[in-house]
This record gives C-alpha cells, structure tokens and sequence, in this order.
C-alpha cells in the first residue's frame, strides 16, 4: 500500500483524492486548513472560447479543461452521486462597443470545430436575451453560446472528496522530508501531492525553494431571491471584472475582484463589492430587490507569466505540485489533477508536461 499525503481540498486536491480512489493500492490523506480557498470563493463560470490570450499552451489546457467538465460529471453520476453543480446554463457576452460582438462571434465560430462544446452561438437582440434572462438591461445585443457553463466549486469538491472515501484532516500543516518517508501533520507518507494553490511558497520556502506563485484576492457578492427561478439563467459577462452568475434556488452571484497587492488578507473591501453591485445594477436592476447577501472571499495563486505548471518537484522524488491557476482553475484544475495522478501513477500522461514546466516556477535555493 502507498500512503499518499495531498495538502490543500480545493478543486486539484479534491479531483486528486477522486482519481486516486480509483487505484486501490493507493490510501489517500487529505489536510486542508480551509482559509482562504479559491475554489469555495470562485464564480465557477466555465467558458474559456472567448479568450483573447495568445498564449497557446494555456487556451488549448482551458479548452481541454472546460472539454473534461461533462466526462467526470457523468463518472460521478455512474458512481451514483449528485451532480447538480455542474450546469451548461449558457453564456452572453456583452461588449460596451457592440460592433465588437461580431468580431467575437467569428473567432468562437473558428474555436468550435475544435470545441463543439461551446455548442449553439447567435447575436440576441436585447428582447431575446430577456426570454432567458428576465430583466437583463443595459445592451442591444448580445452574444450567446449554449454551451457555457457555471460550476459550484464547494459543492463539486465535497462530491468529490466525499466519493473517494479518502480521510480528511482539517488543520494545517507542513512538509517535513525524513530519512526514509515525507512526514505531513506528524504522519510519514511515501507521496505527497502539494494542491495548496496560492500558499505553496509557504509550503516549500522552508526546504529552500524559490516558488513563483503569488496570492490574489478575489471578492463575490451572493444575492437571495424569493420565487426566482435562476437555475435556467445564462451566465452574463459584460466586459471587465464584472460577471453575473445565476445558480439554482434564487441565487446570483456578482464578481470577482482581482486584487494583487493584498497578500493573504480576507477581510472584506465593501468599497470594492459597491463597485461591482453599481455596475451589476446597470445590467440587472432588479439586484436591488435580493432578500439577503453573502460575500465570498478567495486567494487565487497567479504565476510571473500567468501559466500555470504542475509535476515533480524537482530535487523531491515523490513529491508532485500543482499551482498558479489563477482566474481559470475551475476550468482547468480537475483536467490538471487528473493527469498530475496518471503521470504520478503511471509515469505518463495526456498533457504534455513541457507546456506547463514546474522547474520554471520551482527553484531550489
Ligand atoms: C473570486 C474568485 C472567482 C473565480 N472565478 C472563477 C471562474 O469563474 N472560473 C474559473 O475557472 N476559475 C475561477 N476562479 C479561480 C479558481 O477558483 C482557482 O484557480 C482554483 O479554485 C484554484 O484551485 P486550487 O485547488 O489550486 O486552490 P484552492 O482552491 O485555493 O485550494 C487550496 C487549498 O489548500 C489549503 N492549504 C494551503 N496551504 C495549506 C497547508 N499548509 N495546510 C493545509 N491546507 C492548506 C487552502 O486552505 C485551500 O483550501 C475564481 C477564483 C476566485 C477567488
């Protein structure tokens, strides 16, 4: 039996316990100290067709990411589980210079030879978008693709973690390396796969690595309606920051900040969330007729060149790390953890390793 140690629950530690579940020689711990995770806090929007970024190596793991959502969902639905956090609700664009959205509607056409996922697209006249969105505002036209996603984070982990049967230890902990096994919250482990997004430099700073992996905050606003029936709602994302996220049971989600200069810090900003809501209302007036609010505040991990890397870390045999997600980890982290485990069980995977390299992001001093 191999004893395997994954630090940190969030989407990679949670799809990791999953798919190592599936190879009985494997007992799997997982400890999470459950401050500050990104995936609790994410506005879970699956729709990476729209991107502008000319980086290759990250579109293409974005794509096949959004492109693995529906596999695992129906491997938890063989497996007998929930999976109602998954939903392809839709997705419209919107453009302050709506000449724009055509532009947008040719480089999507182009991405779905490649991606059907991203399924039916059209430019909706206001009026149209109101059929699936009821009381949208703000714009003409709009840019629809049936195939967008919304996921919730925290619901899909629990399935997750809950599925592999793997234990769970709430605390924090470090990495200590024996003689003869790695030890993790006072118990030896012959594997450890390091998922602890944004707090990896704490993690391996003090075995004398240089990580180059930064936190960024991230705010939502939850809103709470009474007899509102979001679960068919598209997803809305106007330009910028700004998104709109309906979820099932009356909840809309507004976000997300992206605050770089803030460190590990929690706390709320109610001057950053007023931001967000006033622009929101300008789409979604009826915002102000929510019975209640929650916020959510989350640490993303963002890398010099915003990549993201995952494998061995070098000088470290059995230790595997998965990091800098940033803005899209939903997206991309089950497709990551679940080659993270081929490569770590088989020595091989799908992905290939030199487009997302760990020795780039992880230096030993
Ligand atoms: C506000 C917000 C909105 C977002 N919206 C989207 C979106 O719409 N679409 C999308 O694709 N992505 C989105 N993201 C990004 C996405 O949520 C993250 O990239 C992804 O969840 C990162 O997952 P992770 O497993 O790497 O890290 P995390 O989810 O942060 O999990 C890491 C876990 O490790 C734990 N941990 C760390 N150190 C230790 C330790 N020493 N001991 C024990 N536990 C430890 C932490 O507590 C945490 O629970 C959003 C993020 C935020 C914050």
């Amino acid at each position: 039996m191999t004893r395997i140690a994954i630090i940190g629950a969030g989407i990679v530690g949670s799809t990791a316990a999953y798919y190592l579940s599936k190879y009985p020689a494997y007992q799997v711990t997982v400890f999470d100290h459950g401050l500050g995770q990104a995936t609790k806090a994410a506005a879970g929007i699956i729709s990476p067709w729209f991107s502008k970024r000319r980086h290759k190596a990250w579109y293409r793991l974005a794509r096949l990411g959004a492109d693995f959502y529906p596999s695992l969902v129906a491997d938890l639905a063989a497996a007998g589980r929930e999976t109602s956090f998954y939903q392809q609700t839709g997705v419209y664009l919107l453009k302050k210079n709506e000449a724009k959205l055509a532009e947008l509607y040719q480089l999507a056409q182009s991405r779905r030879q490649e991606s059907p996922l991203i399924g039916q697209l059209s430019l909706h006249s206001q009026s149209q978008v109101t059929e699936r969105f009821p009381q949208l505002a703000g714009f003409e036209e709009a840019l629809y693709a049936s195939g967008g996603a919304r996921v919730e984070g925290a619901e899909l982990t629990r399935t997750l973690l809950d599925a592999s049967g793997a234990s769970l230890v709430t605390e924090r902990v470090d990495l200590q390396v024996g003689e003869t096994t790695y030890v993790v919250g006072g118990q030896p482990f012959d594997q450890v796969i390091l998922a602890c997004g944004a707090w990896l430099g704490q993690l391996l700073n003090p075995l004398g690595y240089e990580v180059d992996v930064k936190p960024q905050k991230g705010q939502l606003q939850d809103y709470f309606f009474d007899h509102l029936a979001t679960e068919t709602y598209p997803v809305v994302m106007p330009e910028g920051e700004l998104d709109i996220i309906p979820f099932a049971q009356g909840k809309i989600s507004v976000g997300a900040s992206h605050e770089n200069d803030r460190g590990f810090d929690l706390s709320l900003d109610s001057a950053i969330l007023a931001k967000l809501e006033t622009e929101a209302l300008s789409y979604y007036p009826l915002l102000t007729a929510a019975k209640s609010k929650a916020q959510r505040v989350g640490i993303r991990a963002y890398t010099s060149d915003f990549s993201p890397f995952f494998g061995q870390v070098p000088h470290l045999p059995g230790v595997y790390a998965v990091s800098g997600l940033g803005s899209s980890g939903l997206t991309t982290g089950p497709l990551l953890a679940k080659n993270l485990v081929d490569l770590l069980v088989t020595g091989e995977c799908l992905l290939p390793v030199t487009d997302y390299p760990i020795d780039r992001y992880i230096v030993k001093r």
